[in-house]
Order: C-alpha cells, then structure tokens, then sequence
C-alpha cells in the first residue's frame, strides 16, 4: 500500500468511528507510526509502506477506535506552542487551558519578579508555558498526583526551565510555602456522572457531583495566600461562573471579580485580583 493510500484509509476509518478531525488525526496517526515530520509525510506521500510499517499502523489505528485519546497514543500534545509530553497519569492539555496562560502573562508582566504557583499542574503544561515566557518569574508547581509530578518533571526538563519551577507534591495550597502574585489552577471541574467514561484520569476531571467540590475548596483556602493585587485565575466548566464568582467574593471580600471567555464564547476563566 503507498503511503497516500494508508493515510485515506486510516482518515476513512477515523470518519467512520465519528472521530473529529478525522484527516488530522489520521496524518498525526501515520506519522507517529512511521517517525515522520510532516514534510518527510508530504515527500514519501508516494511511497510503498512495508508490511511491517502497516502491521503497526494498524495497531494503532486499533487502539484509537477503542477509544483511546490520539495524545495517549502519540504521547504528545502541543499546548501554548510547545510540545508536551502526556500519559494515562495527566490530563490531556485543551487549547481552552491557553487563556489561563495569556492572562496570567498579562498580569505577570507588572510584577518584577512574580511568584507564581500553579495548583493541580498535571502534565505541567500552565507551569511551563509561563516559565518559558517569564525568565524572571519563580513558580511553584503543585499536584496531589506522583505520577503527575513525573510527567511535568519531565516536560520542565524538555524544556529547559526545571531548575525554574519548584515541584510539590501535596493537596491545593498545603504546602505551598509562600503568598503568591499569580495563582493559576486548572482543577478538576467535570460533574462526577459525567466523567465516567473518560479515559483521562479522573483526579484530574471528578469535581464532585456539581463539578465545584475541589475549586470551593481551593478558593476556602485562598485567604493569606495572595499578595498585595496578587491574582487568581480559575479556570471553570460551561454554567459555573456564577457559582465560582460567589465562592471566590466570600473568600476573597475585597476582590475585583471578572470572567473571561474562551474562542467558543463560555465563560472559562473567573480572575479575582485583590
Ligand atoms: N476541559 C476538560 C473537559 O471538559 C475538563 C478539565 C478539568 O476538569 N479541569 O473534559
């Protein structure tokens, strides 16, 4: 089979299971099975693969049909421009996560030095992409999850801004050792009924029965921890920003309040500045 008939192939399939983006996929699939660069994939389009190549092509292809995400499959995500590392341990980076990191930069940029933690970092995506843009900045990274704390270890170190990122292994702020300017958290916030099925790890998804649980209890805990116009940047499910907005005022009495929505319009993202 030549190259450009397996990618129509595996695109078919993909389309017919009702994967999105089926022809993306399929081109990241193929790629993936044949270590190739996208240009490698355009210049070889006409080439014959061996049977050994489609044998794994296939495999792969079968293991996405089951209903495993591309990135676990892959074990790469790119998230804010810089590729990821991700497993079954982490959540897999959403673009949506990319306005938590823009208005944190934002706000970060008045600081001279700012101190910043990310709480529930999982892959470290948020942590890292703000390390990378703010050789300034000091950041604490925080997850209840080891194998987490592994994955974001290695991306920090991927990415050339370990030594810039303190890593702790605890539960929401217990033990992070200082107040902060910026607090990013992208928490679990999934409705417990509805994460189910999820093949995502559901410490990173289960929010409780409303989904709130584990953000309530983040900003309870806010007060003290903040520094003088230091922020909180929360990001938040579809229908909860009414709910987290009254959290984060009984917390936080003195707080500028706002949301800020993603590309779809939802409101994604709660930021209190005192
Ligand atoms: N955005 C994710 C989803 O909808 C949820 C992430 C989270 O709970 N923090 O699947």
């Amino acid at each position: 089979m030549r190259l450009k008939d397996a990618l129509g192939y595996i695109q078919n399939c993909l389309a017919i299971a009702n994967i999105n983006e089926a022809a993306l996929e399929a081109e990241l699939l193929l790629r993936h099975a044949l270590g190739y660069s996208t240009l490698e994939l355009f210049l070889n389009h006409g080439l014959e693969i061996s049977d050994k190549e489609y044998r794994s092509l296939q495999a792969l292809l079968e293991r996405r049909l089951s209903g495993e995400p591309l990135a676990y499959i892959t074990g790469q995500r790119e998230f804010y421009k810089l590729d990821f590392i991700v497993n079954s341990n982490v959540l897999i980076p959403r673009p949506e996560s990319e306005h938590l990191v823009d208005k944190a930069l934002e706000l970060a940029h008045s600081v001279p030095t700012p101190i910043i933690a990310d709480i529930g970092t999982g892959s470290g995506a948020i942590a890292i992409a703000l390390a990378v843009n703010l050789s300034n900045s000091k950041i604490y990274a925080v997850d209840i999850s080891p194998e987490a704390l592994g994955v974001a270890r290695a991306n920090a170190a991927r990415h050339a801004v370990a030594s810039r990122i303190n890593f702790i292994h605890g539960n929401l702020l217990d033990s992070v050792p200082e107040a902060v300017d910026i607090l990013v958290a992208n928490l679990p916030y999934v409705k417990s009924d509805d994460c189910i099925n999820s093949p995502e790890p559901h410490m990173a998804l289960d929010g409780g029965d409303e989904g709130l649980d584990v953000i309530e209890r983040l900003c309870t805990a806010l007060p003290n921890k903040l520094h003088p116009e230091g922020s909180v940047l929360l990001e938040i499910g579809s229908g909860q920003a009414v709910n987290v907005v009254r959290m984060l005022q009984s917390s936080l009495s003195a707080a500028h309040i706002e949301t800020i929505k993603d590309l779809a319009g939802i409101e994604r993202v709660v930021w209190g500045q005192l």
